[in-house]
């Protein structure tokens, strides 16, 4: 089950590649950090502001360095709003 996550001041839904894949409307579900294929039951972050789906140990590696600008916000709560509801997750 999709659910925001809270990680600093990012905007993040905890889903499954199957989740991702159905929203999408994709057949495959690849880590867009780590390049692998991944299985519609496994869990990932969906990060709005990169509008990318990175597995856990990925997701990790990229938020020990990550840092969150202001000016990204506008693209950040668009790409969050139209997934947030594909993946029925409510909008806070
Ligand atoms: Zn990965």
């Amino acid at each position: 089950m999709a659910k925001q996550i809270t990680y600093g001041k990012f905007l993040l839904i905890e889903c499954t590649a199957g989740e991702l894949m159905n929203a999408v409307g994709s057949n495959i579900c690849i880590c867009d950090w780590c390049g692998k294929p991944f299985l519609p039951s496994d869990k990932g972050v969906y990060i709005a502001v990169l509008n990318h789906w990175y597995c856990w140990d990925s997701f990790l590696q990229w938020y020990a360095d990550a840092e969150w600008y202001p000016q990204d916000v506008d693209v950040e709560r668009k790409n969050f709003e139209f997934y947030a509801p594909r993946l029925g997750v409510k909008c806070q």
